[in-house]
């Protein structure tokens, strides 16, 4: 099977990059390879969106809200915003949706799984475990393999279904009020209607716990806020690396997680995802091929900074996440989320940053690279 463009994995930066293509008319002989049903894929994809790009995303959202809050024992910031609202994306909905939408298009989808890419006669020749695919360009988005030695963040998520109406209005995007004896740790909950709550137990580490470690703390958790839920609905886990993975490409390109769409400072993803299959497709139009960079490598660096001080001096790193939030109103936050933070923001984040680690850490990045 003969194609122009070959995209492995249709998972959110495969599909998001098909589909941005079709909706381009583009004529190009497309293929995406994936192997599992988009049913099977349990994710609560969460981003700020500014509130007019709500009806874009409308299908696929599971919950939106203009408030969230960053907590110790000691303080709750709130945050409130009429601009940005947190939102919620139910992983599953939007790859169907993307699916249907290419049925019967020139964008064909294959349930098969990639074992092995060659080149052959300046084509990639793509060995699937049942099929052989021979394509002129390949984006890959297999997720990436995280090395033991690299910073991850790692989670564990339960959809909680309750009786009575629970208590949580806001979305709790960081409760350091747990045990931070494994890594960093938070708890993480999403109001997702009056009775459901969403709540996932994270570590930033380059350790991982065992699954019961993160269910046991959920509980903990739950049984400090007096959260009597009345039985377990699903569950997610998942692991995303904060480190920069480099891979040799020989001739292939990489997107979503794979490519560089992670920030890594915060493991969000989804927008750098959707701005890179926006940014692609449009190149792919003009008949450019190579991946755009999303983030700046100002943010890079910086990223990169913040997260050599979270390892390195671990007793400053909840604080650094409180007066992070606390330094920002909400609309700056989520554009500082974003990657859309000017120099005022920046400057307002890097005010509240204790000087003594973080130029440590910045004189041993530039001596040791
Ligand atoms: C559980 C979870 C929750 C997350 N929540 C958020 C969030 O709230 N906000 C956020 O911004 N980011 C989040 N992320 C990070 C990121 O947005 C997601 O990981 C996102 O799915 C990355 O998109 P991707 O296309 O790079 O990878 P994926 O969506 O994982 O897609 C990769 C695809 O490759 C396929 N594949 C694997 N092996 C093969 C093979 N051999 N051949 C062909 N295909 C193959 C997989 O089946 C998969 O569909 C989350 C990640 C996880 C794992």
């Amino acid at each position: 099977m003969n194609f122009d463009i070959a995209i492995i994995g249709g998972g959110n930066a495969g599909l998001s990059l098909a589909r941005n293509l079709f909706r381009d008319k583009t004529k190009k002989k497309i293929i995406v390879i994936e192997p599992e049903l988009p049913d099977n894929k349990v994710a609560n994809w969460c981003t700020w969106m500014h509130r007019d790009n709500l009806p874009i995303y409308k299908k696929s959202i599971k919950g939106s809200w203009e408030d969230w809050t960053v907590s110790d024992k000691t303080q709750t910031i709130n945050h409130s915003s009429a601009s940005y609202k947190y939102v919620c994306i139910d992983a599953s909905i939007y790859l169907s949706q993307i699916e249907n939408e290419l049925h019967n298009s020139n964008i064909q989808i294959l349930r098969d799984s990639v074992v092995e890419i060659s080149e052959k006669n300046k084509r990639k020749e793509i060995i699937c475990k049942n099929n052989m695919i021979s394509s002129i360009h390949v984006y890959d988005s297999r997720p990436p393999e995280i090395k033991t030695d690299l910073l991850r963040q790692h989670f564990y998520g339960i959809e909680f279904e309750f009786m009575e109406k629970h208590q949580i209005n806001s979305v709790i995007l960081m409760d350091f009020d747990v045990t931070q004896s494994s890594g960093l740790h938070f708890i993480y909950a999403l109001p997702l209607s009056e009775r459901k709550l969403f709540v996932e137990s994270t570590v930033i580490s380059k350790e991982f716990n065992q699954k019961q470690w993160y269910e046991d703390q959920i509980e903990l958790w739950m049984e400090n806020k007096n959260l009597d839920y009345l039985k377990k609905l699903s569950y997610e886990e998942g692991v995303i690396a904060q480190d920069k993975i480099n891979y040799k490409n020989e001739g292939i390109h990489f997107i979503g997680a794979r490519g560089g769409a992670v920030r890594l400072s915060s493991g969000y993803t989804f927008h750098n995802i959707q701005s890179q299959a926006a940014k692609l497709a449009d190149n792919i139009r003009n008949d450019g091929y190579d991946v755009p960079v999303v983030m700046s490598k100002f943010v890079s660096f910086m990223d990169r900074i913040f997260n050599k001080v979270l390892i390195n001096e671990p007793q400053i790193a909840v604080d650094l996440f409180l007066n992070t939030t606390q330094s920002l109103s909400a609309d700056e936050f989520a554009k500082f989320m974003l990657n859309k933070a000017n120099f005022n923001i920046w400057s307002k984040v890097i005010n509240q940053m204790p000087k003594k680690p973080f130029i440590r850490q910045v004189f041993k990045s530039i001596t040791r690279g």
